[in-house]
């Protein structure tokens, strides 16, 4: 007998575990004023549930930690290098690959070369660290995400793609400042939205019409090709690999922060198929990162990421992964919570403008209801709104387009219980949205300003 049974599981047990520090509410009071309300602020054991960001905080398996043991921490030239550059290119077959201790050093990088004062450079959406460092090079970013990107409720499956006529506008009219076209794969900030193969293939045709050179940030490639064979038209039957490489086919070169998928706790890449542009990154990889064969990473680093790699793109992973992100945000979803639709691929996305309208954006509503999260639950989760993207390079401050609360869910870490723990304490929260008051900063630095700025409620 054939049953079809219908309950998703965690595909792996438990290895080994982790205790978790239950605090009072009066504990998690104090921690937070300390804090100067600002989460990334806390000390990581005041947190129960952390929901930060699925960077760098995933479990690593049995067979990563195994791979660590093989670590050879030869200067130059380590097998250990060699493993992971075959398991890059296994996936992404450019002819350079340059390891980066993050992907925000690889962004620093790329845009060091070919940002610069007059520049444009065109996005889906830029995540912080890559918007900071195109505008850091003196160029602008610009993000030309399609219309149903901007709406947290309107139903798309592909709400990541990029506005093809408006890409096509950009590069008729000032193809010579563009330097190169960037696509976000899936796109973090507008709410961990996937990108169609299609639309992929409509970027490339554009870059490649105007022979300007595409790249990929592709932090959650495999999520995002797994959308693709759950949603488009005539994917269903690829193998995940078989998606990447065509995604990869389809571009120049990539950012990547293996923190996401590949399952590092650290760890990136910068890689391309232009030769002269590749010596240019590798002469600025020696002098901030390291030598080529390791950029900023130990060689056991290099080996873990080189297993997880093989491991992010396993259909039996994806299917739990993305259901089980699904799994929050239904959850919120029924218990009125307003949340980003379709769920995205890592992480459940509050829509804090539709939950807390009697704040004003620029008194922070999803600042607020961060906060609240966590005196009431102990759960961290992190602003994307006017906080992280409300001021300019100019100096000054307006509401950003959407003001968002991300749960962003580590990779293999938490059980289902603890994420029915989560959707209990939104739901309580999300009750009493109405009381909460907003904030005011009272530091804020130069730039990024949400990782160190301080703040104090108002009223
Ligand atoms: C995390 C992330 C980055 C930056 O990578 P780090 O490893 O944090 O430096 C860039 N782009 C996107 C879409 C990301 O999610």
């Amino acid at each position: 007998m054939d049953y079809n049974f219908t309950t998703i599981i965690e595909p792996f047990r438990i290895h080994s575990v982790e205790p978790l520090r239950m605090t009072t509410s009066a504990q998690r009071a104090s921690a937070i004023d300390e804090a100067g309300y600002n989460l990334f602020n806390l000390r990581a054991e005041d947190v129960l549930i952390d929901l930060l960001t699925d960077s760098g905080t995933g479990a690593m398996s049995r067979d990563q930690w195994a791979a660590i043991q093989h670590g050879d921490e030869s200067y130059a030239g380590s097998p250990s290098w060699f493993r992971f550059e075959a398991a890059v290119k296994e996936l992404f077959p450019f002819r350079h690959v340059i390891p980066t201790h993050q992907g925000r050093a690889a962004e620093k990088i790329l845009f060091s070369v070919l940002g610069g004062e007059g520049k444009i450079v065109p996005n889906n959406t830029h995540f912080d660290t890559t918007r900071a460092n195109v505008e850091a090079s003196g160029a602008e970013a610009r993000d030309l995400v399609i219309e149903e990107g901007h709406d947290a409720a309107t139903l798309h499956p592909f709400k990541g793609n990029m506005d093809l006529d408006a890409l096509e506008n950009l590069l008729a009219t000032r193809r010579a400042d563009v330097p190169v076209v960037m696509m976000t794969i899936t796109n973090n900030s507008g709410g961990g939205q996937p990108v169609s193969l299609a639309n992929l293939r409509g970027v490339s045709e554009i870059c490649r019409r105007y022979n300007v050179p595409f790249f990929l940030d592709a932090c959650r490639f495999a999520e995002n090709a797994w959308f693709i064979h759950e949603r488009e038209e005539g994917q269903g039957n690829r193998e995940i690999p078989d998606i990447v490489r065509e995604i990869a086919s389809l571009a120049d070169g990539m950012t990547m922060s293996a923190k996401k998928d590949p399952f590092g706790n650290i760890g990136g890449w910068l890689a391309m198929n232009d030769d002269a542009l590749a010596e240019a990154a590798r002469n600025l990889l020696i002098l901030t990162e390291g030598f080529p064969t390791y950029g900023g990473l130990a060689g056991r680093d290099l080996e873990a990421l080189a297993q997880g790699l093989s491991e992010a793109v396993h259909p039996d992973y994806l299917r739990y992964r993305i259901r089980s992100t699904a799994y929050l945000g239904d959850a919120l979803t029924r218990a009125g919570v307003p949340v980003v639709r379709p769920i995205g691929g890592h992480a459940v996305y509050i829509d804090a403008k539709a939950l807390l309208p009697h704040l004003d954006p620029l008194t922070y509503p999803g600042q607020s209801l961060c906060v609240a999260l966590y005196l009431a639950g102990g759960i961290r989760s992190v602003e994307i709104g006017s906080v992280m993207f409300g001021r300019h390079p100019d100096g000054t401050e307006s509401p950003a387009a959407m003001e968002l609360v991300r749960l962003a869910i580590p990779r293999r870490t938490y059980t289902q219980s603890h994420i029915d723990y989560v959707i209990e304490v939104v739901s309580a929260v999300a009750k009493d949205a109405s009381s909460l008051p907003g904030y005011a900063m009272t530091y804020e630095p130069a730039a990024l300003r949400h990782f160190t700025a301080r703040f104090k409620p108002l009223g």
